[in-house]
């Protein structure tokens, strides 16, 4: 498998953006090939069904005019339009998009949404820019995208560095291309909004509560309990934060933490809500936070711990760091945060992995809601969507558990067939046009 590394703005240089790809194809390709799946469609989802890229203008604060890149990629919509989020990130490329795109496929396909995958962002490091400049870059490539996205077509939401800020500016403009009469009617195109702007109540934690959900799940099926349990997290963002504040109602303790700048630690635990205050309210990062220990960041994998949450980038649990990693449990709210060497390794040594199509679906649960909620003009309430979440991921968590358990299967090739079934079922029913 081929890495390449590319700069960002970070203290950890070198962060590795190809090989996702390799990744997912690997992972289906395993799990069809235990459920056999027909060849024919077998064919059908090795490939993206559209692959949408756009240069765009933008005009910066100085006046100076930047060419941008976004790209949508749609990879499958066999079970309802294609759905999944835009990353603002310079690890963004075609082959970063067909990767996530698929991996939205399975996840929508499992959860039983009436969904399929897509993906797409803009290749930029988000820090570099204005909030002006953001919004006009948004606006922009909403525009040029306009022709391929809609609330019954593809449906965006939020992902790496982007939020219900940059939804509304998504929705306002998309509405704004549509004849008047249409605009509201099609605020459901995008999902993560404000809920002032038709967004869900509790769609912010949506994926991080479902990641706690998944591990307190794991917990009951081992007869165990998360009080005392010691926890690491990769990424700070709206992920790793929602899962940390979860872990830490339920009793468990915040060891490490690793960002882009910088990872700390404290054994004997990290306050969540500090962290929350020193790094999103106010420093834009862990790093420096002073109730902790600063530590190398090739440390970080290593530190004592039962559980580990990756919640940040792709293709950051390699058989680099693999062996050495000390938690039982990985819990992943990234998307495709274990490779496929690094996965082997694991399995090895009796590590579980909760996979990502299973464990952070609970964002895309949520977004379903939203969507729910908007296209039947209701506002639903926070206790009502915290509820209707558990249940769902419950049941996909059950799902998946029996289904390995049967099979003989690690969680991840479980979820996979379990996920390609309900596709291939729908391609035999409906047969293939002409
Ligand atoms: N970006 C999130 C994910 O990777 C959410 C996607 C969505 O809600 O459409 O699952």
């Amino acid at each position: 498998m081929t890495t390449i590394t590319k700069e960002i703005k970070s203290d950890r240089k070198k962060v590795p953006v190809k090989g996702m790809m390799d990744n997912v194809l690997e992972q289906f390709n395993s799990a069809a090939n235990h459920i056999d799946l027909h060849p024919n469609i077998r064919k059908i989802l090795n490939i993206t069904n559209n692959e949408i890229i756009v240069n765009f203008p933008v005009k910066m604060d100085n006046g100076e005019v930047k060419i941008f890149t976004g790209y949508r990629v749609q990879h499958n919509n066999a079970l309802g339009p294609y759905k999944g989020g835009l990353r603002y990130h310079p690890t963004v490329d075609i082959d970063a998009a067909r990767a996530l795109a698929m991996w939205m496929t399975w996840k929508t396909s499992l959860a039983g949404l009436p969904y399929g995958g897509g993906k797409g962002g803009i290749q930029l490091d988000p820090s570099k820019y204005s909030q002006g400049e953001l919004e006009r870059i948004t606006r922009r490539f909403t525009f040029a995208l306009a022709d391929n996205i809609g609330p019954e077509h593809d449906i965006p939401a939020p992902d790496v560095n982007t939020n219900s800020q940059t939804m509304a500016w998504i929705a306002d403009t998309y509405m704004s291309t549509r004849p008047p009469a249409e605009r509201t009617a099609n605020q459901h195109v995008v999902t993560g909004k404000p809920t002032g702007s038709g967004g869900l109540e509790g769609r912010d934690r949506a994926t991080g509560y479902g990641v706690f959900l998944n591990i307190k799940f794991w917990a009951e099926k081992n007869n165990e309990s998360l009080e005392g349990k010691r926890f690491i997290v990769q990424g700070f963002g709206n992920v790793g934060y929602w899962a940390s504040y979860f872990m830490e109602m339920e009793g468990a303790r915040l060891v490490a933490v690793q960002d882009a700048f910088g990872s700390i630690r404290n054994p004997n635990g990290i306050n969540v809500e500090d962290l929350f205050n020193y790094s999103i309210l106010n420093n834009g990062s862990i790093s420096g936070f002073p109730e902790a220990f600063e530590l190398d960041n090739e440390k970080f994998y290593s530190t004592e711990c039962d559980i580990c949450i990756p919640a940040a980038l792709g293709n950051q649990i390699t058989k680099e760091n693999a062996s050495s990693i000390k938690a039982k449990l990985i819990a992943e709210g990234a998307n495709g945060p274990t490779n496929v060497e690094g996965e082997k390794i694991l399995l090895e040594k009796g590590v579980m992995i909760i996979p990502d199509i299973l464990c952070n679906s609970g964002g895309v649960v949520g977004s379903y809601f939203e969507w729910l909620q908007n296209r039947n003009g209701e506002l639903w309430q926070l206790d009502e969507v915290m509820q209707k979440l558990d249940k769902k991921m419950r049941e996909s968590f059950i799902k998946v558990f029996d289904y390995s358990e049967k099979e003989g299967l690690d969680l991840r090739t479980a979820a996979y067939c379990l996920a390609i079934k309900r596709i291939e079922k729908a391609y035999i029913q409906r047969g293939i046009f002409p």
